[in-house]
């Protein structure tokens, strides 16, 4: 373990921005500043979570849909809301979950037409009686809340599909630009810990294809008086293992951000034929202590706190 301070000092040294091996690092809380920490290179939204939560400490909520917000609204992310990858029938179709810091949590998932399925899924928490809709139920929900229908396939999307519909062959693996799911996990100046999750899920999917993103538990996971955890990669994989439940729960146990996400990447392994597939999980503490792991070489995560914004990659299994 080392002090957030002092990998401050050891990546200016180094010059390094993107640090391989920092992995082994977590990066501890010395006072009471904000931590936010997301999925891959996402730097621009844990910027703005980050602000937001300066500027309204209170407002955890708040600070992370905005932030999801700006990677849905950012077409070239083509695995997060608009401007995501279709399914084979060349529609985009989004999952998405939120969780708080009191246990109240709320998803959609195979929503279609709308751009911020984040927000639909923070107004299933706060205006319904449910945790989780889906489809046709999901859309009805956000335009009767003030939702506006959308075409979300953006041109490059629908080149993209255009090609891919010469040789339609659907792989689980997923690489390069087939993933860049947002997790975002943040933790406020009260040390109080709330996350979000939007993905468009795995391109060229069979339509109606839901991944672990919007389920409480697999994509997301978050318990106030322990940490939270969220993950990206094949959802497949994830789900049969209840994943971020998983991470927080060994957190409980004791282990470090770290090495309950690595338990439960070698779950997965354990378990399932992971070969030329990636999963990644994140992860934070009570103490603010942050860790990831993943099952192959590549998987970056993001973190702002009082010592700036950095990329880090993650130790991985193979
Ligand atoms: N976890 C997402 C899903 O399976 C995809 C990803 O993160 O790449 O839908």
């Amino acid at each position: 373990m080392i002090s957030r301070r002092r990998f401050s000092q050891i990546s200016a040294a180094m010059g390094l921005s993107l640090m391989n091996s920092v992995n082994a690092l977590s990066i501890k809380t010395q006072n009471s500043s904000p931590i936010v920490v997301s999925t891959w290179n996402n730097k621009k939204a844990n910027q703005i979570a980050y602000d937001a939560l300066i500027e309204e400490p209170g407002a955890l909520l708040d600070a992370i849909e905005s932030a999801v917000n700006s990677v849905e609204e950012n077409e070239k992310d083509l695995s997060v809301g608009y401007g995501g990858l279709p399914d084979n029938s060349g529609k985009v179709s989004l999952d998405a979950c939120i969780m708080d810091h009191k246990h109240n949590a709320g998803s959609v998932c195979f929503l279609r037409d709308i751009v911020h399925a984040v927000s639909v899924a923070r107004k299933v928490m706060e205006e319904s009686p449910h945790v989780m809709l889906a489809g046709q139920g999901a859309q009805d929900f956000a335009l009767e809340h003030g939702f506006e229908k959308t075409n979300m396939l953006s041109e490059q999307a629908e080149k993209a599909y255009l090609k891919w519909k010469k040789n339609p062959v659907f792989s689980p693996e997923i690489n390069g630009e087939r993933h860049d799911t947002i997790g975002l996990l943040a933790m406020d100046s009260a040390s109080d810990l709330s996350g979000a999750c939007s993905t468009s899920g795995l391109s060229y999917k069979t339509p109606g294809r839901v991944g672990d993103s919007p389920i409480i538990g697999s994509g997301l996971y978050v318990d106030n008086k322990v940490g939270a955890a969220t993950a990206t990669g094949l959802g497949e994989l994830i789900m049969k293992c209840c994943s971020t439940f998983l991470v927080v729960e060994k957190m409980k146990q004791g282990l470090s951000p770290e090495n309950a996400c690595r338990y439960a990447i070698e779950m997965i392994v354990e378990t399932q034929d992971y070969s030329g597939k990636q999963a990644g999980l994140i992860a934070i503490n009570k103490q603010g202590e942050v860790g990831a792991y993943a099952i192959q070489k590549g998987f970056i995560y993001t973190v702002a706190d009082a010592d700036g914004i950095r990329v880090l990659e993650s130790n991985y299994y193979l």
